[in-house]
């Protein structure tokens, strides 16, 4: 079995719904499909749902009033048969009753919220499974509420969603297409919830990963996982295979293509997981899985919205338990550490998350002197295979990187990454000049 997920622009018009038909049934195999909500969908949910928090009632049915008249459009070119369209207004009808439903509730608290959301992926699976009745395919919706569960810090309960679908798919062997829902889960208290927005990729590997498919195949409309950023360099291309410990680097860096958690439930069970286009189905795409090649340099990426901090000790040389202290104080704050370099005695640290910021600094201040620290810092990796016997790398890529500012360097912690701190101001830059000098 294999595990397909489709995301929102490959669901967003009724000629790609056709298509990804096509896709889902020419090889024959059977596969449990899993859907994003049609693109724009989650943001025009969102935004109904911000509006009904500052209580504007007015603003948020006008909102769904044009978010429905969208899928009333949507459905009448997707179906053929008026019993094929019936079924879809029905839907429709249905899931739109249940926003009505939503923006008069009273208090209108996160968990209607998340109810909310969830509508973008109900209503494209509903639509898509019906249109796959209509053409006579054998399929099924298989509901992600019946078995996607997290706990009570967010985490999907691998183990749990394995027996949860062992369960559910035991009477259908032989079926062909099963459809499920990417993004929505229960949480403990049986509540609708999220995986976080992008989450439908990390629906597929959990899947993958509890029913051990042979593959999970993301389908998106890019050519697979580029070696830099299209948008912002022009001489990029896909990188054929990546290891999962490459594609986890990129993925967590910036490498939107790809939620960053995907690779965690694939690499545990040993899943490959190929990227595909659904505008160029033949193109081979990326495949991520346990083999890696030995080319040693692969991609770039960067993680924007970064913070500096530059902490001295005040006790100079030799002091032992001075990191202690200082990544306690992050630890403290719930606060994640990208990034760290040291000297004798300083250590700067990056972090992305900056809420507990001014905390963080008071407290540092009871030990260590503090520079200003740095708003507005990119975070630049290059990932590929480092061992520390190679040599020339870091050479070429400071070469590369000569005429731009370096705010910290770090490198040797992992075999696969290289991570420069930079302004933002030059990030385009810091791009481009590592794709010129590492590629070409
Ligand atoms: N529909 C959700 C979002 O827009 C999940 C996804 O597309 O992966 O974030
Ligand atoms: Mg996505």
């Amino acid at each position: 079995m294999q595990v397909w997920k489709f995301g929102g622009t490959s669901v967003g018009k009724p000629e790609r719904m056709h298509s990804i038909r096509q896709l889902i049934t020419e090889d024959g195999k059977p596969k449990i499909v899993v859907l994003s909500a049609l693109s724009g969908s989650t943001n025009s949910l969102l935004s109904i749902s911000e509006s009904l928090i500052s209580k504007n009632i007015t603003e948020a049915k006008e909102k769904a009033n044009e978010l429905r008249a969208h899928y009333d459009a949507f459905i009448q070119e997707l179906y053929k048969t008026p019993s094929g369209l019936g079924k879809g207004q029905t839907i429709v009808e249905k899931e739109f009753a249940f926003i009505d439903q939503l923006i008069t509730t009273v208090p209108y608290t996160l968990k209607e919220e998340k109810e909310m959301v969830a509508l973008g992926e109900l209503l494209s699976t509903q639509i898509f499974e019906a249109y796959l009745q209509e053409e006579g395919i054998d399929s099924l919706l298989l509901p992600a509420l019946d078995f996607m569960v997290i706990d009570a810090d967010n985490e999907p309960i691998l183990s749990k969603i394995e027996s949860n679908l062992a369960t559910i798919l035991a009477p259908h062997k032989g079926k062909q297409i099963f459809i499920t829902q990417g993004f929505i889960c229960r949480n403990p208290a049986g509540e609708v919830d999220n995986l976080k927005r992008g989450g439908s990729d990390y629906t597929a590997s959990l899947i993958g990963g509890a029913i051990a498919a042979e593959e999970v195949q993301i389908w998106t409309d890019i050519d697979g996982m580029h070696n830099n950023d299209p948008r912002i360099v022009k001489n990029t291309f896909p990188i054929r295979e990546l290891s999962f410990a490459e594609a986890a680097e990129l993925a967590y860096f910036g490498a939107k293509i790809l939620h960053p958690s995907t690779i965690t439930p694939a690499k545990l069970k040993g899943v490959p997981v190929r990227l595909k286009n659904t505008l160029e189905p033949i193109a081979y795409g990326t495949l991520i899985s346990e083999k890696s090649t030995d080319i040693e340099i692969k991609a770039i990426a960067a993680k924007d919205n970064i913070t500096a901090i530059y902490i001295h000790s005040t006790r100079m040389l030799n002091a032992y338990g001075f990191l202690k202290r200082v990544f306690e104080v992050f630890e403290k704050y719930k606060t994640p550490v990208d990034m760290i370099t040291t000297s004798e005695v300083s250590v700067s640290v990056t972090i992305d998350n900056t809420q507990n910021l001014d905390a963080i600094m008071s407290e540092l201040r009871e030990f260590a002197d503090l520079e200003d620290p740095d708003m507005n810092q990119v975070i630049v990796c290059i990932v590929g295979n480092f061992y520390a016997d190679k040599e020339g790398i870091a050479i070429k890529v400071l070469n590369a990187m000569k005429n731009i500012p370096i705010r910290m360097i770090s490198y040797g912690a992992s075999e696969h990454n290289i991570s420069l701190l930079v302004d933002t101001k030059f990030k385009n830059d810091s791009l481009n000049a590592l794709n010129e000098g590492l590629f070409f």
